[in-house]
């Protein structure tokens, strides 16, 4: 479907047993954007995120990616298909080598397809040169940035059309944060499309294109990600005075 765009969301809702964590969300990310949803603890961001990867089953709405309606497959359908979810947790495996954590996130391609894996792995460390460097060290003893690094890494090794990110500034410091949003605007200029949850509004409007807001489970603003961050509500309520 030519012209569909990447990601089509249309009134999703999802609930946690009786409680509506989502409700009637709808968005689009077309190729080659960066989008952000931003807004408080709790509004929703992540249970949106979830949803999306097949993690937590829907209530109602649809999801389309490329064209096509995602209906209830599973986890490993949608990263065949090419979403890819790093979620805030970064969900490393401790006790792994980086390399090792790294070169599971290349499962979907063909076991014996190694030159494939090796030229992901390539591209990752190019991207993370600490990375490379600690290729042979264990990932419960990484820095809390190169655990961010990694979790994105281990993400791109599946070459994602839609790389989505939760939080990837949570718990970093100022001068961590700004290098992954860094890397971030070169996964973008590399042609990765990607939808960023954020808290940190500031950095995640700097950065995307377009934004939505999800307030308690609803999107109740959206527009380019320039206008939103000049627009007095956003700057009252999420971006502070400066
Ligand atoms: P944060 O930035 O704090 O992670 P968020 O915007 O990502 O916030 P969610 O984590 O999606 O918000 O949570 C949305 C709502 O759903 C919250 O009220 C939360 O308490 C609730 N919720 C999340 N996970 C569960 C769960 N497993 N069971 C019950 N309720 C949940």
């Amino acid at each position: 479907v030519a012209d569909a765009p990447l990601l089509a969301v249309h009134d999703l809702s999802v609930a946690y047993g009786k409680i509506e964590a989502l409700t009637q969300a709808s968005l689009t990310v077309q190729a080659g954007e960066i989008v952000t949803v931003i807004g408080p603890n709790g509004a929703g961001k992540s249970t949106l995120l979830a949803a999306l990867m097949g993690v937590l089953p829907t209530r109602q709405g649809q999801i389309q990616f490329q064209g096509e309606a995602l209906g209830d497959s599973g986890v490993n359908a949608r990263v065949a298909r090419g979403l890819a979810l790093v979620p805030e947790t970064r969900a490393l495996f401790a006790s792994m080598s980086v390399e090792d954590n790294l070169r599971l996130g290349a499962f979907r391609f063909r076991r014996d397809a190694s030159s494939l894996h090796q030229q992901a792995l390539q591209e990752v460390f190019a991207l993370f040169p600490r990375l490379q460097e600690r290729r042979s060290q264990l990932a419960a003893t990484l820095s809390g940035g190169e655990r961010q690094m990694l979790a994105l890494g281990r993400a791109l090794m599946g070459r994602p059309r839609l790389l989505m990110l939760d939080e990837p500034s949570l718990g970093l410091a100022p001068l961590i944060v700004r290098d992954i949003f860094r890397i971030i605007e070169q996964l973008r200029r590399q042609g990765v499309s990607i939808l960023l949850v954020e808290q940190n509004a500031r950095a995640a409007l700097k950065v995307a294109d377009r934004a939505y807001v999800l307030e308690l489970g609803r999107v109740v603003m959206q527009g380019p990600a320039a206008e939103l961050a000049d627009d007095p509500r956003i700057v009252e309520t999420y971006l502070g005075l400066h």
